[in-house]
């Protein structure tokens, strides 16, 4: 069974007392036994890559159809692996979701609209 570092958000599969990259407590009985100057917590920079590029690639959607897809793709690995990119990840995938569908639409809009006036005025 893996955890999630309470201070951090490090998820860990292996069970230990403190979590390997920021030394917080994980067993809360550690908790009181170790005070929080012993183990200065110094924040690493949050990895947050496929929050970002997913974010960056649907904002790109709104240029190119294609890369909405990649943008949701990215968005949703972003979203499971990235606690820090969280806000990005959801960003992308509802970005993406809403630029697929105007995509879609404008795409269904260029071949149908003309074969409805077609069948119309002919
Ligand atoms: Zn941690």
């Amino acid at each position: 069974m893996s955890e999630k570092c309470p201070r951090c958000s490090l998820v860990i599969e292996k069970k230990g007392k403190f979590c390997p990259r920021c030394g917080a407590a994980l067993d809360p009985k550690a908790v009181r036994a170790t005070p929080q100057s012993i183990q200065p917590y110094y924040p690493e920079r949050p990895k947050q890559t496929f929050s970002l590029v997913g974010f960056g690639l649907a904002l790109g959607g709104l240029l190119i159809w294609f890369l909405v897809i990649p943008g949701l793709i990215f968005g949703i690995i972003g979203l499971k692996e990235e606690p820090a990119g969280k806000a990005y990840a959801k960003a992308a995938i509802w970005v993406s979701s809403v630029l697929m569908g105007v995509w879609l639409l404008l795409i269904l809009g260029v071949i149908i609209v003309p074969i409805v006036l077609a069948n119309y005025y002919l």
